[in-house]
């Protein structure tokens, strides 16, 4: 029998693109709505790579989960990871940040947990070779190119101050592009005049990508004009390339002839691959559902899952089509699942139409002023990409403070070349014990 007093529960495991577009979806719904996210903020993921470069602050790309839905009075926010799910007793099973267990009861199931780097199988990368997915990740990335110089500047061994000076970057996606293109600015115009022992501009940047293109997704054409204006920034690009080895030191990189090279860098970051979180494997494990080798859940054509109407896996996570991991993909999804739901609350009989992707197209910034968008027919590139670049990220950014903030920022970088958001921390050092050998401590007056 329908309970018409308590509202229905409907749960959504992430607070990205795909959750927030759910909960928003259900906004005037009678439905009692929990967004459980394992961190407190919805991200803005497409602008990670300016804030991991100095031009946005984290407070303009990410905001608290809680601020962006407060006017959602039927929507929690909850911080806890998922890392189950019962479909049988209709339960999520999270933790605290501190451990601590919760049991989270659901009527409906949005899943909305996105995907996390991946080193195809050799893990052991990550520790010198950090992605970028989080807020974290960013803040990390932009001590590391920072902090690079400053090594530099007082490096005495010239091949030693080489090293520091050489950023090497895996996988020519839009976010390897835009990671190359921003350091060659920064290393050539940022930081131009600001150190006495090093020119910055010297920098090496290195691209290295496995198949014959960077940006290959934007088709041959934009692809093309992408690679001239990232070799004129003086990006060294090397395609064709796969990465067999990475350590403190450098990469070790093999090319279509299976000669491997090794490249003396301090500094590397992978951009390439992505799979999914352990919980997606859970849910498929509970539910039947078939993953694929990255894996992504598969659906049925309304996103739920074969045999579970009241699961519904939206976003990147979520294997429909072959659906390019895109932020547009990911609202689409959830609000279309988010409304699904409404629907089913409000009790319309029809079931809904199959989900149908609208394609709105994609954008990748290069440079100041040089950007590649290719919607349907149209393919943008240079000054005019970059206007169509920059309208495109003001609509979608979240929030009219961050829209406002990330404009100003934008016009000082365009202007000048100058980053405001430079800063990074240092964790401090404890001193060490001993005075280094052949040094006395100093005397102290009694
Ligand atoms: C660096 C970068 C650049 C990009 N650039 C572009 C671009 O230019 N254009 C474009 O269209 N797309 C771009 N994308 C892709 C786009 O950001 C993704 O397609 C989009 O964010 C996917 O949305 P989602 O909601 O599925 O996942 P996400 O946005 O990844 O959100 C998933 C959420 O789930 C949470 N979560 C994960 N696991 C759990 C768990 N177990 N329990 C609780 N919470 C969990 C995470 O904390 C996160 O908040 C980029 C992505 C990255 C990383």
């Amino acid at each position: 029998m329908e309970d018409h007093v308590t509202p229905r529960r409907v749960v959504i495991i992430g607070g990205g693109f795909a959750g927030l577009f759910a909960a928003r979806a259900l906004r005037h719904a009678p439905a009692a709505v929990t967004v459980v996210d394992r961190r407190p903020h919805h991200l803005f993921q497409p602008l990670l790579y300016q804030c991991a470069s100095g031009i946005l602050s984290e407070g303009q790309i990410a905001q608290p989960l809680r601020t962006v839905l407060r006017r959602h009075h039927n929507v929690n926010c909850l911080l806890a990871e998922a890392t189950d799910v019962d479909p049988g007793a209709k339960t999520v099973r999270a933790r605290r940040p501190d451990g601590g267990l919760l049991e989270l009861p659901y009527d409906d199931l949005i899943v909305a947990v996105g995907m996390r780097q991946s080193y195809f199988g050799h893990d052991e990368f990550a520790a010198h070779a950090p992605g970028m997915k989080t807020l974290d990740d960013a803040l990390g990335i932009r001590r590391r190119i920072y902090q690079a110089f400053e090594m530099a500047e007082t490096a005495t061994d010239p091949r030693e101050r080489r090293r520091w000076l050489t950023f090497a970057l895996v996988g020519g996606g839009p976010t390897g592009v835009e990671l190359a293109g921003q350091i060659r600015e920064i290393a050539g115009h940022t930081l131009d005049r600001e150190f006495r022992a090093v020119d910055s501009a010297e920098a090496r940047v290195l691209l290295f990508e496995g198949s014959e293109a960077v940006l290959g997704a934007f088709g041959p054409r934009l692809a093309e004009r992408a690679a001239r204006t990232l070799r004129d920034l003086g990006v060294e690009i090397h395609l064709g390339t796969t990465v067999t080895g990475v350590d403190a030191n450098g990469l070790t990189v093999k090319d279509g002839n299976g000669a491997s090279t090794h490249f003396p860098a301090h500094t590397v970051l992978w951009t390439a691959g992505v799979e999914a979180p352990p919980v997606a494997a859970a849910l498929a494990r509970a539910t039947g559902a078939e993953q694929d080798r990255a894996g992504r859940i598969a659906v049925e054509p309304d996103l739920t899952l074969p045999g579970h109407p009241d699961i519904r896996v939206t976003g990147d996570v979520m294997g429909l089509d072959r659906l390019p991991g895109l932020a547009e993909v990911a609202m689409q999804t959830g609000a279309y699942a988010g409304r699904a739901v409404r629907h089913s609350i409000e009790g319309r009989k029809k079931r809904p139409k199959p989900f149908k992707y609208v394609d709105l197209g994609s954008a990748a910034y290069i440079c100041r002023g040089r950007a590649v968008v290719k919607a349907g027919p149209v393919h943008l590139s240079g000054r005019t990409g970059w206007l169509a670049w920059l309208l495109i990220h003001l609509v979608f950014l979240t929030g009219f403070r961050s829209r406002f903030g990330a404009l100003l920022s934008w016009a000082v970088v365009f202007a000048s070349g100058s980053r405001r958001e430079r800063a990074f921390t240092m964790p401090d050092r404890e001193p060490s014990p001993d005075p280094p050998a052949g040094r006395k401590p100093p005397a102290t007056s009694s």
